[in-house]
């Protein structure tokens, strides 16, 4: 099995690159998927969140309320850690039961594991390559604008508030230029695809002698 990190700032286009290696035959995991499931309704996680920051951050459904959490977190560096030590164990939990069933199921598996918040996170990454979707914010500023119908000063301080594209091109091994037009994003991402898949094939516990 190989695993590769797939990162980029909001609107970079990291789910129209995931889309295409899924094509390609890639396993797809997808941290926010992960981190919804942590916190569902009736998880521990959850119980949790709610002794730790009252029954004001969930909804009338008993779901977690993410606007009334995030704004509670906002700017408090000791809310934002308990509420990640109460996440991120079970984030890992669940990402690490996926990838055995998926090494179970196909021990040759390119698996992309798509992480908004690479940088933002995790300080040890384990990937054999790490791919930054990577556009100029202005150019993603006008994608969620046009294309999202977000308004402007919404797009801007979403970008704002993440880290930045110098930042995430400091840990990429792989940079993906997601501000061509796209067929040549596509035909990039291919060409990856194709050099990591070769690599993959030479890895030492799928070599056949
Ligand atoms: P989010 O962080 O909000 O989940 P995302 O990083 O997953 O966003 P996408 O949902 O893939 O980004 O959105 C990127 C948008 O930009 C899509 O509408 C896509 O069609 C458009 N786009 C235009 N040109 C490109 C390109 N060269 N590469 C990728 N996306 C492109």
């Amino acid at each position: 099995m190989v695993t590769i990190a797939l990162t980029g700032g909001i609107g970079s286009g990291k789910t129209t690159i995931a889309n295409r290696l899924a094509e390609l035959g890639g396993v797809i995991l997808d941290a926010d998927v992960f981190a919804r499931e942590a916190v569902a309704v009736g998880s521990p996680a959850l119980r949790q969140i709610a002794a730790r920051f009252g029954q004001q951050v969930l909804l009338a459904d008993g779901s977690l309320d993410r606007p009334a959490i995030g704004a509670l977190v906002f700017g408090d560096e000791e809310a934002r850690r308990a509420l990640n030590d109460i996440v991120h164990p079970e984030v890992r939990r669940l990402t690490g039961e996926r990838l055995e069933e998926v090494l179970a199921d196909d021990p040759a598996a390119l698996v992309v594991h798509v992480i908004p918040l690479l940088v933002e996170s995790t300080s040890n990454y384990d990937y054999e390559e790490i791919w930054v979707a990577d556009a100029p914010a202005r150019t993603r500023e006008e994608r969620l604008v046009e294309g999202r119908g977000m308004t402007r000063e919404d797009a801007q301080a979403r970008i704002a508030s993440q880290a930045s594209d110098d930042e995430r091109r400091r840990i990429a091994d792989v940079l993906i230029d997601t501000s061509a037009p796209l067929d040549e994003t596509l035909d990039q991402v291919d060409a990856e695809w194709r050099r990591l898949a070769a690599a993959g094939l030479r890895a030492p516990e799928t070599q056949t002698y």
